[in-house]
């Protein structure tokens, strides 16, 4: 049987009407042929009764002594109230569907409560619905561990467990549905002609996804790269293609995926940056403050080590925790607030010059400053004050003529 996984956001699920146009995708896909597998995320936003942030209040309290496992527990609801709640409506529409738990579809994870990892899925109650039924409508963000305790994979978790099953059902797709035409080169609320990307590598899109782009989560598109199936990030409210996520081949097929130097700009906000210069030889420094950030879950990025010092960054939310363990330790970190780190992403940019030049040229031009930099063979940040976030990805997003349809032309 041909199994298609599609999965469908809390906007793309927030009401009534929202979800007829997810059930007019599910009838389409039935009519081709396919067994769907329908992957739901919780009802709405919050304030929205049923959405995750909503639930999460009730159990969110000051003093941070909330359990994890209680916690999960309680979140996992939203999601099976709206597998509930879809299937019904499908019901209503005369196909026949049958609405799952994560547990009850198989997936199996850690005991990490809050950020369980899959470990593996058990398909043989899923394909037996799928010879009586059409579709099966699975809570998404949620399994169970060996000894049947509720966990949730994270936030976001519903594009994991649909990657996850797409990989465990050898799915022909795996579906994302948003509220958005797909993904686009770069936010469109910050850049007025950013473009809808038709199809893109799983690796660029993997590299945006971690660097602050939120449509696709970063861990679905590795897992569905893994297994080598094609994502399709598609609008729910429309008939649009959307964005195919794939590799240089796909089940042996080869696909032709446009060359272009940059794919597209991600940015990330809330950030501080740090700097603790020594007067004598750094020596243990570096060892001593990372194993002082790790020791109080603060997770760095954006490392510099030199010869008298340090520089990292950290979210914001976390510095001034981060400065009390420095200045305990007797250092005199400089920190940096209300920085943002801005990412040009796109396998094409492996082995040419130029791009960095080219990048810190249009950012100078609009008297923007640096505070920090680096590269890998795909992307390439840079930390810049967050009030020049408007400008520099507009002027990125020019510089390197994101806006312009050609670069979809092969050649
Ligand atoms: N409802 C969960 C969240 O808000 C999972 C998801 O939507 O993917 O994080
Ligand atoms: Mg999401």
């Amino acid at each position: 049987m041909d199994v298609l996984i599609q999965k469908f956001g809390g906007t793309s699920l927030a009401d009534a009407t929202t979800r007829k146009h997810a059930i007019k995708h599910i009838q389409a896909s039935k009519r081709e042929g396919y067994k769907v597998v329908v992957v739901v995320s919780a009802i709405g936003r919050a304030p929205s009764p049923y959405a995750t942030d909503s639930l999460l209040a009730l159990v969110n309290y000051p003093n941070g002594k909330q359990s994890k496992r209680e916690q999960d527990l309680l979140l996992s609801c939203g999601e099976i109230i709206s597998a509930v709640v879809l299937s019904n409506e499908l019901k209503q529409e005369g196909l026949h569907a049958i609405a799952l738990t994560g547990a009850q579809a198989g997936l199996m994870t850690t005991d990490d409560f809050t950020a369980a990892k899959i470990k593996a899925i058990e398909t043989d109650r899923l394909k037996d619905e799928l010879l009586v039924n059409d579709v099966a409508v699975v809570a998404g963000f949620q399994g169970e561990t060996a000894t049947h305790e509720t966990t949730t994979l994270g936030r976001g978790g519903s594009d994991t467990s649909a990657a996850a099953l797409g990989a465990a059902l050898d799915a022909k797709f795996i579906d994302i549905f948003t509220d958005v035409d797909g993904i686009m080169t770069a936010d469109p609320r910050v850049v007025k002609d950013a473009r809808t990307l038709e199809i893109a590598s799983y690796t660029d899109i993997c590299n945006l996804a971690y660097q602050g782009a939120k449509v696709v989560h970063p861990r679905a598109v590795e897992i569905a790269m893994k297994a080598k199936i094609p994502i399709r990030v598609r609008p729910s409210n429309g008939t649009g293609l959307g964005t195919l996520v794939t590799g240089s081949t796909d089940n042996d097929i080869e696909v032709n995926i446009p060359d272009r130097l940059i794919t597209g700009i991600a940015h990330m906000s809330g950030i501080t940056q740090v700097k603790i210069v020594s007067q004598e030889p750094a020596g243990l420094l570096p060892a001593q403050i990372f194993e002082a950030m790790a020791e109080a879950s603060i997770s760095v990025d954006f490392i510099n080590i030199f010869p008298s010092g340090v520089m990292y960054t950290i979210p914001e939310l976390l510095s001034e925790k981060a400065e009390k363990i420095l200045r305990k330790l007797n250092y005199q970190p400089r920190l940096i607030h209300n920085c943002a780190k801005v990412s040009i992403v796109g396998a094409g940019m492996t082995g040419v010059p130029g791009v960095t030049a080219k990048m810190v040229q249009s950012l100078v031009n609009e008297g923007i400053e640096i505070l920090q930099s680096a590269d890998s063979h795909t992307t390439i940040w840079v930390l810049i004050n967050e009030k020049d976030l408007f400008t520099a990805i507009n002027a990125l997003h020019q510089a390197f003529e994101l806006n312009d349809q050609m670069i979809e032309t092969n050649n």
